[in-house]
């Protein structure tokens, strides 16, 4: 019988690179788009992991059935790992990726090019409604450049060169950034894992 697994996400892009991970097991993932009187899970954890375990027990709790949950965000060796958890609210409002970008740009400006080294960090978590849960991380390590550059993506993108790359992962296709990316590597170890919450 194939079971339902809910991602904790309204983003389209994420159910379907999900749901393209999930493709050799036998799982149909819904977004949030199908729960539509669900609230927002306030993400009041002080990890990322501790984030992705909050809203996957939260929406497993209310639909019933076992959830999947992402909390990413940019860690900046000479910011000693912010702004982590603080990621889409670095400049102060939820969600304003260019004046986070620009923010982070300004905190770096005197520093040199050989401690500019950050990773985009992905804690993935699943939980069942009868509370039990997993939770794996995902990273890609690199480093920031001193003007945006590329439009594809999102966020941080426009200033990450990934190790071994020359292009910011805003200058890669959809497909080359999922290969490689911190969410991708997180999802893709998540799902052998989500069998045994089935
Ligand atoms: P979320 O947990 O996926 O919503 O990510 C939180 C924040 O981290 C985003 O608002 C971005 O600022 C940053 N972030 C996470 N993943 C990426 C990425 O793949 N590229 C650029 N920025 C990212």
């Amino acid at each position: 019988m194939t079971s339902i697994v809910v991602l904790a996400t309204r983003n389209q892009g994420k159910v379907a690179e999900l749901r393209r991970i999930l493709e050799p097991y036998d799982v149909e993932l819904l977004g949030l788009e199908a729960f539509p009187d669900l609230e927002d899970v306030p993400e009041t954890g002080e990890t990322l992991a501790a984030n992705a375990l909050l809203k996957a027990h939260a929406v497993s709790d209310a639909t019933g059935h076992v959830a999947v949950a992402d909390d990413s965000g940019l860690a900046v060796d000479a910011l000693n790992g912010m702004p982590g958890i603080l990621s889409a609210r670095w400049s102060g409002t939820h969600g304003e990726d260019l004046a986070n970008l620009n923010l982070v740009l300004a905190q770096l400006r005197d520093v040199p090019d050989d401690r500019r080294g950050a990773a985009f960090i992905c804690a993935a978590a699943a939980a069942s409604p009868d509370g039990r849960e997993v939770v794996v991380e995902g990273r890609i390590d690199g480093m920031l450049i001193r003007a945006p550059r590329g439009r594809n993506g999102f966020g941080y993108d426009p200033i990450f060169v990934p190790s071994g790359e020359t292009r910011t992962t805003a200058e890669l296709s959809p497909v080359e950034k999922d290969e490689i990316s911190h969410r991708g590597r997180a999802f893709r170890a998540l799902a052998p894992n989500l069998r045994d919450l089935l």
